[in-house]
């Protein structure tokens, strides 16, 4: 029988007790099934931590990517707006309806649609595509609506 010191009274005792028969104080033993949910708990926690430390910079260039396109997009859209004979009428296709994508060149390209009235008060559907120049002072290159 292997013997080890109690914790808090520090005399021997057997490591299969339970309690210290000198001072009977509760001696806690892990069995092998909170030992296995252990390794378990502390497997998954570096698992987690290993995805934490390769996905964030993939989140981070999407949270990035996410944020300009929208930027590019309300650039376009006030440059569209100046060539609408109603602006205030202008309902422009949300952000699931646009379509913005990063050019080889670096720009933004947006291509969505608007609904607005004409001239004659009907609303009518625009379709355009502009360009989007990013950099310290963000330029929109061309907004132009589709024939
Ligand atoms: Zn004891």
């Amino acid at each position: 029988m292997a013997l080890e010191n109690c914790k808090e009274c520090g005399k021997e005792i057997s490591t299969k007790a339970t309690t210290c028969p000198h001072c009977g104080v509760k001696i806690y033993r892990w069995g092998w099934g909170k030992k296995l949910i252990a390794g378990f708990v502390v497997l998954w926690g570096i698992a987690f931590l290993v995805a934490l430390v390769n996905q964030s910079p993939i989140d981070r260039d999407a949270t990035q990517a996410t944020l300009e396109a929208a930027k590019a997009r309300g650039l376009c859209e006030r440059a569209l707006e100046a060539q609408l004979k109603a602006p205030s009428t202008a309902k422009f296709s949300g952000a699931f309806d646009t379509r913005a994508g990063k050019s080889e060149a670096g720009d933004w390209i947006v291509a969505g649609h608007v609904d607005s009235q004409n001239s004659f008060g009907a609303m009518i559907r625009g379709h355009y595509t502009c360009r989007v120049q990013p950099g310290k002072e963000w330029r929109v290159v061309r907004a132009a609506f589709l024939e």
